[in-house]
């Protein structure tokens, strides 16, 4: 059972640590994504995973092996790079086969691992060429049968799709998904792209200055997260948030901003929210959830700058409540630029966090 566990592990370059202590288990097969903003040490992470750098502290552990001070060839991890490095002079089997020529593999069984692998990934018709006679997706498949043959108990993917354009991203995003279906492989997945991550992942691990902001399922991120940062990263186009406060009335607990917004919290909410009246608090509302649904919804002003049609849905984009705010209306919405449209909020589906801690209130 290839399974990772990162146990209290820290990494400091000099005086900097970019990784504070950092606990992560990732499960035998399962295809875990690493996704925040650059910076936030996501391929640090991984190299420390593959052994491209030493942990200063703390343990890695790989099929429950502790591998913190194993050099990168006897973790029997596989790394996949957002440059491919395919060797240029070599043939496409013959960069395949490298790692296993290497290795003193006998000719036949290179030849029998090459062509499972070029068979896998389709890449039967392309053996004999050379890297700069293949397109970007042809040489990141060919980086990827490197991998497979080797293979190894976790396949590690630094930004593998970087380099391609957005159609073959997404034709790519499916093979390697499809890939690990057949290959039941640990998979560890970095990306900056929160699209990536939530369309390839089992769980996605959103870090944020070298710590772990939460760590779920994709569905779970975009409906539950825990705080403002988790919030804000997750989802496109972005969620809204309002600023504003807490208020206590006769009809029950409402949240109050500028421009006259006022939003009457639910009945099955009072309770939970009820300690945190006159406290500063951010509303946050997915454009998505900005629709009639068929109840009574309270309705807030949005000032309108643009709008967008995109074709399934149309984007009102402008203010609400004194902060940038952007509505998903119907195809056909009638709509201009400085309109006052009236947006009516799905009070069941809103967030509310503190504004000191960012945390989520529920
Ligand atoms: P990106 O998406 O831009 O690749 P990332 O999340 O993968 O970012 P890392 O590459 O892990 O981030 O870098 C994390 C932090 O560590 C950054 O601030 C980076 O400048 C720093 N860092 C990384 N490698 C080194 C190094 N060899 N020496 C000094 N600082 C480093």
């Amino acid at each position: 059972m290839a399974r990772v566990s990162l146990e209290r592990i820290t990494k400091s370059f000099g005086d900097v640590t970019v990784i504070p202590p950092l606990d992560l288990e990732i499960a035998s097969r399962e295809f875990v994504v690493l996704v925040g903003p650059s910076g936030c040490g996501k391929t640090t992470t991984l190299r420390m995973i593959a052994g491209l750098e030493t942990a200063s502290s703390g343990v890695v552990r790989i099929r429950d092996r502790d591998v913190t001070n194993l050099r990168p060839g006897l973790r029997n991890c596989s790394m996949v790079f957002q440059n491919y490095a395919l060797y240029p002079h070599m043939t496409v089997a013959e960069n395949i086969g490298y790692g296993m020529k290497v290795r003193g593999t006998s000719a036949g069984d290179i030849d029998t691992a090459v062509k499972n692998a070029a068979r896998i990934l389709n890449l039967d018709p392309y053996l004999a060429r050379r890297p700069k006679q293949l397109s970007g997706g042809q040489r990141q498949r060919v980086a990827i049968g490197r991998a497979i043959v080797r293979n190894p108990d976790v396949f590690l993917f630094d930004e593998p799709l970087s380099n391609l354009d957005a159609k073959l991203r997404i034709e790519m995003r499916t093979e390697i998904k499809s890939l690990h279906r057949r290959l039941q492989t640990t998979v560890v997945y970095v990306t900056h792209d929160q699209v990536e991550a939530m369309t390839m992942a089992d769980r996605v691990v959103v870090m944020n200055g070298g710590r772990i902001e939460q760590a779920a399922d994709p569905i779970t991120l975009y409906e539950k997260p825990r705080n403002l940062f988790v919030a804000a990263f997750i989802g496109a186009p972005s969620m809204n948030f309002i600023e504003g406060e807490l208020i206590g009335g006769q009809g029950g607990l409402s949240f109050r901003a500028e421009g006259g917004v006022e939003i009457a919290i639910p009945a099955a909410r009072q309770a939970i929210y009820g300690a945190h009246v006159g406290a500063r608090v951010v509303v946050g509302i997915r454009p998505e959830h900005t629709v009639a649904a068929g109840k009574p919804l309270p309705m807030i002003e949005l000032k309108v700058r643009d709008v967008e049609p995109l074709g399934p849905h149309t984007l009102l984009i402008g203010t609400a409540g004194g902060a940038p705010f952007t509505a998903q209306v119907a195809a056909h919405t009638k709509a201009a630029a400085d309109d006052t449209a009236l947006v009516p909020i799905d009070t069941d589906k809103m967030h509310l966090f503190r504004k000191d801690s960012g945390e989520v209130i529920a």
